[in-house]
């Protein structure tokens, strides 16, 4: 017989987490079933009021803290209580570290079923504020006026937020001009129901390196009066170097069309990551937290062991960056490098030419086909992998393995699939040497991890 659901709807129960999710929310068990509760840190007891009830799993809202946690801090963010993006906010940084480290452990041995490895200590944040390089906002108005801002966790209600946190400094003013603009040319804001309306969001990266942004615009159908929007943006904000549309025509919850098309201003934006440098499009992958991203890569280029010998293959390389990035701190030999994007494809050619590396191919394309099909001209000594959050799928492991490079370099934004991986790879020949988690995102759940993979 089923066992039945010992929680009910709109029930307080007192629940006790024992530990986090990986989107940072607090995991306990009524009865034996889980619950889940965002703001409930391991080790503190609530009353909770379920708010959901699924099959295996209820979700509940702390409505009274009973027991706290020494690890918990008032977050400063005046965004934080209503805006889903920092569920991390209220744990200590520390706490936030050696939750992250405990966490890439566990899915390597219970998901990798992995035990013959070494864990390093996690790479943390030397700054946890201002960092992040690019964010999507969304618009929603008050008092006739747009504002911009993010969804509310697990919902589509836009929070407007004036700031956040962690973007880098100087968004903020950026924001409210774009909002500015938008409501003086009578702009309105898209509806996800009726399909109507205008703006569906607002995409702004920043260069760390030289303080410069790019802003593009995602719309449902053409801009009207585009040129006047960039122009107004540029001369209010000159740190604004180009400005973009997206049309985005379709129903559903994929904000970003297809193409991007400059209005106004640079086909890139320019920024460092230690002695190299790289331009991208709007469309184009980079790591969201620069500085912390050349401590990644380095790791990277200290697992490949790459000197200028060394054939190179960088698979998912986005705008190049990782295998360009080897290249200039160690040398290459050679490099054969994929990426889905064609705008980022077209991108790490300029790169290449940018950071004076030579007998570099960039292809675009899926990466299992592209190695079943046409692959590399040489033997790779190494191959690094830096997929999705979906992590590498079965063809392009296969394939992979079937290059015999001595070391695989694994970088990863999702333990649970960086785990599943790993085991795939060592039933094809590898072995998992050496694993390093690095905080590319401090306030939330999410960790990035660095692997050395070596043949047998
Ligand atoms: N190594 C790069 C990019 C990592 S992000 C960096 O550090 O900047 C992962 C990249 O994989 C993205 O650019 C994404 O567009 C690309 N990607 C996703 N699925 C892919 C696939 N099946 N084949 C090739 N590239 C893919």
């Amino acid at each position: 017989m089923k066992k039945s659901i010992p929680v009910k709807k709109n029930s307080i129960y007192k629940l006790t987490a024992t530990g986090l999710s990986k989107e940072g929310h607090g995991i306990g068990k009524i009865d034996g079933f889980t619950v889940f509760c965002p703001g409930l840190l391991p080790g503190e007891t609530a009353k909770v009021l379920v708010i959901k009830v699924l099959s295996s799993y209820a979700i509940g809202k702390i409505s009274d803290l009973t027991e706290i946690s020494p690890d918990r801090i008032t977050p400063t963010c005046p965004a934080y209580k209503h805006c889903g993006g920092c569920t991390l906010g209220h744990l200590s940084y520390e706490a936030q570290l050696k939750y992250k480290e405990q966490q890439v452990k566990d899915c390597m041995e219970r998901i990798g079923g992995l035990k013959d490895f070494t864990i390093l200590p996690i790479v943390g944040c030397e700054t946890t504020k201002g960092f992040r390089n690019k964010a999507q906002y969304r618009f929603t108005e008050m008092n006739g006026q747009l504002k911009c801002g993010f969804f509310k966790e697990h919902s589509h209600n836009v929070v407007a937020t004036e700031s956040c946190e962690i973007e880098q400094v100087g968004v903020a003013k950026i924001r409210q001009a774009v909002c500015e603009i938008s409501t003086e040319l009578k702009y309105d804001i898209y509806n996800e129901k009726t399909g109507k309306g205008l703006l569906r969001g607002l995409l702004i990266r920043a260069s760390h390196f030289t303080g410069k942004f790019m802003v593009a615009l995602i719309c449902n159908g053409f801009l009207p009066q585009k040129e006047i929007f960039a122009k107004r943006l540029m001369t209010v904000c000159p740190e604004v170097i180009s400005v973009f549309e997206n049309i985005n025509t379709t129903r559903g919850n994929t904000v970003t069309g297809e193409h991007f098309t400059k209005i106004s201003g640079e086909d890139f934006i320019t920024d460092n990551i230690g002695p190299a440098v790289f331009k991208m499009g709007p469309e184009s992958f980079f790591q969201v937290n620069p500085l912390q991203t050349e401590k990644l890569y380095e790791l990277a280029a200290e697992y490949s062991g790459a000197d200028e010998n060394t054939s190179l293959l960088d698979l998912y390389c986005g705008v190049g960056t990782i295998g360009i990035y080897i290249a200039k701190t160690r040398g290459v030999k050679e490099i054969f490098g994929v990426e889905y994007v064609e705008g980022a494809i077209r991108n790490a050619k300029v790169n290449a030419e940018l950071n004076g590396v030579e007998n570099c191919t960039f292809l675009a394309g899926d990466t299992g086909k592209i190695l079943s099909e046409q692959g590399p001209s040489f033997a790779p000594d190494v191959i690094v992998v830096d997929p999705p959050r979906k992590g590498c799928d079965a063809v392009a492991l296969e394939q992979v393995a079937a290059l015999k490079p001595g070391k695989i370099v694994y970088v990863s934004c999702n333990p649970a699939t960086l785990a599943r991986d790993c085991k795939i790879l060592e039933g094809l020949g590898y072995k998992c040497e050496i694993v390093r988690p690095v905080d590319m995102f401090p306030q939330s759940g999410h960790v990035e991890t660095v692997v050395l993979l070596s043949c047998k």
